[in-house]
């Protein structure tokens, strides 16, 4: 009697829970849905009402094995960027460098709202790039250097010295490379101190308690380093040692003064040294004074005027119909061959306005263009905006562009653009070469589309037009057959820049 009294009851409590549990599931259930779709609502709103800003981030393998390039470009009107950085198969490196990169990007972004805030309108600038330095060890330096204007007169420059060895996923530190032993640091500080005062660029910067101070004999003062075969280089920032006006400072001990204190690893078999040739480290100085010879009159005087369209169409209504496509910003491995290919099928000529880096990341790249029978066109070495930029720095931008060319392809880069298509007196002053500029811009960075890249060709061109287009872009490269059916049925022959009559 108490067992059948007793068993009844629990069951009857049974029955309750597991009610009032199924009850409570469903009411959660529901209630999270909710809460889920309240947050699914306000993200689609969010989405809505913020101005999009395209930022642009393509992965490229580098031809340093395992090393890959990330490239993030942004347009926007208001605070544009283009940064490239390398990223390795190995977590502390990445992490490494994508929390310099989030910083410096988050820095300039949030500086160019503040100013946006107070009023101004003025474009800022940001710019990384890298090179990428091996030692015989199998470690790689990549030097970063970091340009951002915030306002026309806030320019700065910065360099950050990452290192990896991309077998074992170590770092490298100074210490590494000079035994951790004191002396060898003694002997270290003294050696940079002597190249800094050595240095006749420096000679009316320097600030000698400063220098003193950040270059005392600690490890940590000569953690911003890059290592050759050649040497071992230093880098300071801007306000550092100097009161700024030469920008960061740049400190380069020949390995031969430092052989003996190096690490086992580290050190060159002294007989080895003088027989290895200098390695492309040295090309970045010595390339200004070479053979680049300026361009034949002809194309100078036939393209200088490239956007003037008006007295082209004149010229050309002899009946011969003949438009310009241009593609900048690469070379890229996967869509530039593309693009050539199709290029192919039309029997079509285009130029390429190819920047300096990419052109020395991508040498083969650059050849079958060349080889393609494509015009070069030199489009910088990084994609500066050069109306923010001094005299020596657009030179510098133009020269190491136009001598990597040349001495990739064998072929002269024939024309400039101007990244933006900004130009002033200034940028006119530097270029040797034609500037050219378009008048179809098909806006494809902007919509990524390739169903969207024949959208402007259709309303805009006409005869002598040039047309924009970036090699980069995945897009870009699927959408060309449909640009070149159109333009070949409106009876456009192709040609390149300098050809245009
Ligand atoms: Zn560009």
């Amino acid at each position: 009697m108490k067992r059948t009294h007793q068993k009844r009851r629990s069951s009857w409590i049974d029955v309750t829970f597991s009610i009032a549990i199924i009850a409570l599931t469903v009411s959660a259930i529901y209630l999270f849905s909710l809460s889920n779709k309240n947050e699914a609502a306000t993200l689609s709103e969010k989405k809505q009402t913020a101005t999009p800003t395209p930022v642009v981030i393509d992965t490229i393998d580098s031809h340093y094995p395992g090393i890959k390039i990330i490239t993030e470009t942004s347009n926007d009107v208001h605070s544009p960027f283009a940064i490239q950085y390398p990223q390795s198969l190995h977590r502390a490196f990445n992490d490494d460098i994508s929390l310099y990169i989030k910083n410096a990007k988050q820095n300039y972004l949030t500086k160019m709202d503040e100013n946006k805030k107070h009023g101004s309108k003025l474009k800022g600038e940001l710019n990384i790039s890298f090179k990428t330095l091996s030692h015989h060890s199998g470690n790689y330096s990549f030097v970063l250097v970091n340009s951002r204007a915030t306002s026309n007169t806030i320019r700065t420059t910065e360099i950050r010295s990452f290192r990896l060895n991309p077998e074992t996923g170590e770092g490298l530190s100074i210490a590494d490379v000079f035994e951790r032993n004191p002396k060898h640091l003694e002997t270290l500080s003294s050696l940079v101190r002597e190249a800094l005062y050595n240095d006749p660029k420096l000679a009316d910067s320097l600030l000698p308690e400063e220098v003193q101070l950040h270059t005392e004999p600690i490890w940590e003062n000569f953690n911003n380093f890059a290592i050759t075969d050649e040497s071992i280089t230093f880098y300071f920032d801007e306000y550092e040692l100097t009161d700024g006006v030469a920008g960061p400072v740049i400190a380069a001990i020949p390995y031969s003064n430092v052989n003996s204190l190096l690490s086992d690893n580290f050190k060159l078999a002294v007989e080895d040294k003088d027989e290895n040739p200098p390695n492309a480290d040295s090309d970045n100085n010595g390339t200004e004074g070479n053979s680049t010879t300026p361009p034949s009159k002809e194309t100078e005087s036939t393209t200088d005027q490239g956007v003037d369209n008006n007295e082209l169409t004149e010229e050309l209504d002899s009946g011969i119909k003949q438009v310009a496509l241009t593609f900048d910003d690469g070379p890229d491995p996967k869509v530039t061959m593309q693009i050539l290919e199709t290029l192919n099928k039309y029997d079509a000529k285009a130029t390429f306005f190819m920047l300096g880096s990419r052109v020395e990341y991508y040498p083969e790249i650059a050849k079958s263009v060349q080889e393609a029978g494509h015009e070069l066109g030199n489009h910088t070495w990084n994609h500066p905006d050069l109306t923010k930029a001094g005299m020596e720095k657009i030179r510098n931008e133009i020269d190491k562009t136009s001598s990597m060319i040349e001495n990739v392809t064998g072929q002269q880069a024939t024309a400039f653009r101007p990244p933006y298509g900004a130009v002033n007196e200034t940028v006119r002053s530097q270029s040797n070469l034609p500037i050219i500029l378009w008048d179809v811009d098909t806006l494809d960075w902007k919509h990524r589309d390739s169903n969207k890249l024949l959208t402007n060709v259709k309303s805009m061109t006409k005869n002598g037009s040039i047309i924009l287009m970036h090699d980069i872009h995945q897009s870009t490269a699927d959408g060309l057959d449909s640009v070149l059916t159109y333009l070949q049925s409106e009876g456009y022959t192709f040609v390149k820049v300098s050809e245009l009559q």
